[in-house]
């Protein structure tokens, strides 16, 4: 190995360990002229953490995520997701990235002329993994979710929370360090909103660091995990066994 890429290895193992899994240092993200989504936010998330993420529609959680997938890139300051500067790496090594990340929306994103089990074994096929591993792995996951006996259904023949742990299931099935999810709930009833809430709180328990987007006072209020508040673009409160407070969400 060469004495740059060393040193290099080494930077990044220093960052892993004294920060988290997830580290934003300073960051701010404009789209346009005007106030910026995202306002000079500097963030640990450790790996093991289950946080959650609330604030006000247009307070820039989604921002985030997708700064965190590398969807966006920063105006200015750093984003490290498991040590790797996000700003640094190539095109070509932005799927290779994405491997680490497991990924949930509000609307689910299921390719809907596919059956379940084509859906989760989609996600395996992307990165290349041997059909055998595929036939071992997507019932395992599919259980893990609840939805063994439903692996030849066509997705919309789904309930919306049926549809939901399919594309949990999709987000698991390559193992990821980090799930993100961006208001998961956010379409779904009560009940079934409780549903995914366990199995993300169990994926959790199972060492996955998971980050939440959620408007659920009720769930956040309950689960007594960390809780950031955003507030244009800012981290206005940041509580371990945190609450929904609504004065922030003026
Ligand atoms: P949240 O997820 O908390 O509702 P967003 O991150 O979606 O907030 O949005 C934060 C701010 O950035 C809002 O003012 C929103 O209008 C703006 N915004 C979000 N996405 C874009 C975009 N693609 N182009 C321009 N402005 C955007
Ligand atoms: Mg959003």
């Amino acid at each position: 190995m060469s004495k740059r890429k060393e040193l290099k290895l080494q930077k990044q193992k220093q960052i892993m360990e004294e920060n988290g899994i997830i580290y934003l240092d300073n960051v701010t993200k404009a789209y346009s002229k005007g106030s910026p989504a995202i306002n000079g936010i500097t963030l640990n998330i450790y790996r093991g953490e289950f946080v959650f993420i609330v604030g006000d529609s247009g307070s820039g959680k989604s921002t985030l995520i997708r700064l965190l997938l590398r969807e966006l890139t920063a105006t200015s300051g750093s984003v490290y997701v498991m040590g790797q500067d996000l700003a640094q790496i190539k095109h070509r090594k932005i799927p290779t990235f994405r491997r680490n990340l497991g990924v949930v929306f509000q609307d689910f994103r299921l390719l809907n002329d596919r059956n379940v089990y084509e859906n989760v074994a989609f996600a395996q096929r992307v990165v290349e993994t041997p059909n055998r591993e595929i036939r071992h792995n997507v019932p395992a996951v599919l259980a893990t979710v609840g939805l063994a006996g439903k692996y030849k259904a066509k997705t919309t023949q789904l309930s919306g929370g049926e549809q939901q742990r399919v594309a949990l299931a999709r987000a698991l099935v390559n193992n990821p360090s980090i799930l993100l999810a961006d208001e998961p709930t956010g379409n779904l009833d009560p009940h079934n909103s409780w549903e995914i809430m366990s199995l993300l709180e169990e994926i959790n328990q199972r060492g996955t660091t998971v980050v939440v987007v959620t408007h659920n006072r009720e769930i956040v209020n309950t689960m007594k995990k960390r809780v950031i508040a955003m507030k244009k673009g800012v981290i206005v409160s940041d509580m371990e066994e945190g609450i929904y407070d609504d004065n922030e969400e003026d």
